[in-house]
């Protein structure tokens, strides 16, 4: 049995169900993240774990144990809140030590483990200081040492770093796993940032509409998304619909705009309707007369070490990035080819949903 279970849990909420029957087993010292766009469910699964929001149905175990109705300080968990919840009027000290206080921790140990506890979010030096005298970083992570400092068995956080402005942000994503790893805590962390999800997991949990629709490591997920909701939520991608020309054993070819693309999927059957995902990063720009594909250059950025590219052909407008290598980029309206080998492809079933905002 895994450290942290979740078995078929469901909340309701009369006729909506925020979550349904969410199965999710995490190992002792494992780093996992919910991820999902606004309102799938993620912060309600957290509140679950956490004991602030009870199940309609299914069990929570907790090393074991069954928690599905303990109450939420009976779980001596950690957790953080994006809006870091700290108490104004109490030094960074107290503010750490609180915690301890109400788990009756004996005033002569509190010291050394709040202590202990600032040393490792690096705060040493502003024990002394107010929350208003800290920068956004520093207060989020006097947030994470008041819940590391009662050393719970499992820690949540719930959108920690969103506050916090793009560069720190990132800065924090690391600090964040390096200290998780340091005290080996079992974290579950709720984001709707991909990158964030994806820098620090070990496993990530994609959730859509309540439910879990794929977990796995994050290059996976973002290399064989289970589904086209995927391919879209997680990085850029290009999605083309396509009919199965023909099909193999192991392989087939999908004809996009009357062109014969082999893709590497077995179990196709010809004439099925197919929308293929071909992320930007593996596709090439080539002479025209090498590619699979060709077409002209509507418009390029530059990403700094990368380009992207918009390429106008028989699909629409197809994405391209290139690393910047420091060559001169291909020019504006320049004829080009486009080449990619076939175990790059991604083939979902069915025909392509439509675009969301
Ligand atoms: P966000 O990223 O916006 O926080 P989320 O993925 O965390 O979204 P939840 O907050 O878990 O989503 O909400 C899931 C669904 O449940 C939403 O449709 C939300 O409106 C609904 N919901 C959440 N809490 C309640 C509540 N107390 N009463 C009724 N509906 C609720």
């Amino acid at each position: 049995m895994s450290f942290l279970e979740l078995k078929n849990i469901t909340k309701r909420y009369g006729p909506l169900t925020a979550v349904g029957d969410v199965s999710l087993s995490v190992e002792k010292g494992e780093f996992v993240s919910l991820l999902g766009p606004s309102g799938c469910g993620k912060t309600t699964t957290l509140q679950m774990i956490a004991g602030f929001v009870e199940p309609s149905a299914g069990t929570i175990r907790l090393d074991g144990r069954d928690i599905t109705r303990a109450k939420a300080n009976s779980r001596g968990l950690g957790i953080v809140f994006q809006s870091y919840a700290l108490f104004p009027h109490m030094t960074v000290f107290d503010n750490v030590s609180f915690g301890l206080e109400m788990q009756r921790v004996p005033k002569g140990e509190r010291k050394p483990r709040v202590e202990e506890a600032l040393s490792l979010v690096h705060l040493s030096p502003y024990a002394k200081r107010y929350p208003r005298e800290l920068s956004g970083g520093q207060r989020q992570r006097v947030a994470l040492a008041r819940a590391l400092v009662i050393r719970p068995p499992v820690l949540l956080l719930d959108e920690p770093l969103s506050n916090l402005d793009a560069k720190l942000r990132e800065a924090m994503q690391y600090e964040l796993r390096e200290i998780q790893r340091k005290v080996g805590t079992t974290t579950v962390m709720v984001t709707h940032d991909q990158a964030e999800a994806f820098s620090i997991s070990d496993r990530v949990v994609v959730m859509e509409a309540g439910r879990i629709t794929q977990i796995d490591q994050p290059y996976r997920i973002y290399e064989h998304p289970e589904t086209e909701f995927i391919s879209r939520f997680v990085g850029k991608t290009n999605l083309l619909p396509g009919k199965v020309a023909t099909a193999t054993g192991a392989g087939a070819t999908v004809s996009l705009a009357g062109i014969a693309v082999p893709v590497e999927m077995p179990g196709l059957s010809v004439g099925e309707t197919v929308t293929l995902c071909i992320r930007p990063e593996k596709l090439r720009l080539t002479q025209p007369s090498n590619g699979l594909l060709t077409g002209r250059v509507a418009d390029r950025f530059f990403l700094g070490s990368q380009w992207l590219y918009h390429i106008d052909g028989p699909l629409g407008t197809v994405m391209v990035v290139t690393p910047n290598d420091g060559s001169a980029p291909a020019d504006q309206g320049a004829p080009v080819g486009l080449e990619w080998t076939p175990s790059v492809v991604r083939v979902h079933r069915g025909a392509m949903a439509e675009a969301p905002d």
